[in-house]
C-alpha cells in the first residue's frame, strides 16, 4: 500500500543509467546483478525525483511542473510499486530503527546496516539483522591468530555475548600472527589479553573465559548449549579431532557452527560453514578425505617435531579468518538464503592468489548428520 505522503528513495548500492532515450539499465553494485527496461520520459523524470526527500505528492507537483500537465497520483504509484518489487527503491522512513535497536547502535553500525540494507527487501529487514548480531552468544574454541581475529570482528560488527575457550598464554612470537597481540599482554593468558583488547572495540561485551585446552575429555555439552553459533579453531591436540568433538555436539543441538580454517605455511584454509541438515559435517568431511587418501601410504618423516617450526603469515591467518567471518555473519544475521548453499572447503594458495574449493558433498548416510533434517534458523 502507497500513500501519497511516503518517502522513497533509490537504494545506496543501486546505480541507474539511461542507455539511449528510452532503455533504463539497473545496476546493482552489490551483485553485480543488471536489470534493464523501457521507460518513457515520464518514468524518467519520475526516478529523477525519488531522492529520499520529497513525498509521493511532492514528487507529482515537480512532474507536472516539468511536463506542464496533470499527472494521475496513481500513475506515480504503479511505477514505485514495480520499483519497489524490483528491489530498486525503498521507503525512506524516519526512525524506523528504533524498534529493533537502539539511537546508539544506529548511529555506531549506520555503515554496516546500510551495507546490509544492500542484500535485504523492504527499510526493516536490515535493522533486524543488526539486531541479531548483537542479541548472539558466539562460542569460540581456540582464540589464538584465526580465533583472535575472528572474536575482534565479530565484536566490530556488534556481537556483544562471547564465550570463549583456550589456556594458552601469550608468547612474543604471537606478534606475527596474533591481531589483539601487544608488547605489555607477553606472558598472560590469551584470554585476558584478547578481553582487554575487545573491551577498547566495545566496553559492552560480556565474556564468560574459560582458561583450558579443549581435550576428548572436556565436557562440552553445556557450554554449546549456551550458545547461538559455535566456532572452532583449536588446533590441539590435533584440529581433526577437536572439530569431530565439537561439530557431533553442535549437530545433536541442531547448532550452525564454524570450522575454521588457518594455515599451515603453505596455503590458507578457508574452513567451513556446518549447518545440521544442509551442508556436509565434520564427519562427512573425514569420510570424503578417507576415499580420497585411500591410495597413500603415510611414509615417516624424517624430520621430527614438524609443528614446532611450522611457518606462518599473519595475513594468510587474517584471511581465513576474516572469509569466516563474512560466512558466519551471513548466517546469523540472515543475509543469505542458506536454503542452496553449497561451498565446502576452500585453499587459498600464496602464490598464485586462487582458491580452490574442494567438492565435499553431504553424505546422507552419515551417522552424526544423515538423519537431522534442516530447520531454517
Ligand atoms: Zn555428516
Amino acid at each position: 500500500m502507497i500513500n501519497q505522503t511516503d518517502i522513497y528513495k533509490i537504494r545506496d548500492g543501486i546505480d541507474v543509467y539511461l542507455i539511449g532515450e528510452e532503455i533504463l539499465q539497473i545496476y546493482f553494485m552489490n551483485t553485480r546483478k543488471q536489470i534493464q527496461f523501457k521507460a518513457n520520459k515520464f518514468t524518467v523524470l519520475l526516478i529523477e525525483c525519488i531522492d529520499g526527500k520529497k513525498s509521493i505528492l511532492d514528487i507529482k507537483k515537480k512532474l507536472e511542473e516539468r511536463i506542464e500537465k496533470i499527472i494521475d497520483i496513481d500513475a506515480i504509484k504503479q511505477v514505485l510499486l514495480l520499483l519497489v518489487q524490483k528491489g530498486i527503491i525503498v521507503e525512506n522512513k524516519q526512525n524506523v530503527h528504533s524498534s529493533y535497536i537502539s539511537d546508539e547502535s544506529k548511529e555506531r553500525y549506520d555503515r554496516q546496516i546500510n551495507f546490509f540494507g544492500d542484500f535485504l527487501p523492504g527499510v526493516v529487514r536490515k535493522y533486524e539483522a543488526q539486531r541479531e548480531i548483537e542479541n548472539s552468544c558466539i562460542l569460540i574454541f581456540g582464540c589464538g591468530a584465526v580465533g583472535g581475529w575472528i572474536a575482534t570482528e565479530l565484536a566490530m560488527c556488534g556481537v556483544r555475548n562471547f564465550i570463549l575457550f583456550d589456556g594458552d598464554v601469550v608468547e612474543k612470537s604471537d606478534i606475527t600472527r596474533h591481531i589483539y597481540y601487544k608488547e605489555e599482554f607477553a606472558g598472560i593468558p590469551k584470554l585476558d589479553a584478547l578481553e582487554a583488547s575487545l573491551a577498547k572495540i566495545n566496553p559492552k561485551i560480556n565474556i564468560t573465559k574459560y582458561y583450558q585446552y579443549l581435550t576428548p575429555e572436556t565436557l562440552i555439552t553445556n557450554v554449546i548449549d549456551k550458545a547461538d553459533f559455535i566456532i572452532n579453531t583449536a588446533d590441539e591436540p590435533y584440529i581433526g579431532h577437536t572439530s569431530l568433538k565439537i561439530s557431533r555436539e553442535c549437530i545433536s543441538q541442531k547448532k550452525a557452527h564454524y570450522i575454521a580454517g588457518g594455515f599451515d605455511a603453505h596455503l590458507a584454509s578457508t574452513g567451513e560453514l556446518i549447518i545440521p541438515g544442509l551442508t556436509p559435517c565434520v564427519d562427512c568431511y573425514a569420510d570424503y578425505f578417507k576415499e580420497a587418501l585411500k591410495d597413500w601410504k603415510p611414509s615417516p618423516h624424517p624430520v621430527k617435531e614438524r609443528h614446532l617450526e611450522i611457518g606462518g603469515l599473519s595475513s594468510m591467518s587474517l584471511l581465513s579468518a576474516s572469509y569466516a567471518v563474512i560466512e558466519i555473519i551471513k548466517y546469523i544475521a540472515g543475509l543469505t538464503d542458506f536454503t542452496n548453499y553449497s561451498k565446502s572447503r576452500g585453499e587459498f594458495l600464496f602464490d598464485t592468489l586462487d582458491i580452490n574449493y574442494l567438492d565435499v558433498k553431504r553424505d546422507e548416510n552419515c551417522k552424526t548428520c544423515g538423519e537431522i533434517v534442516y530447520e531454517k534458523a
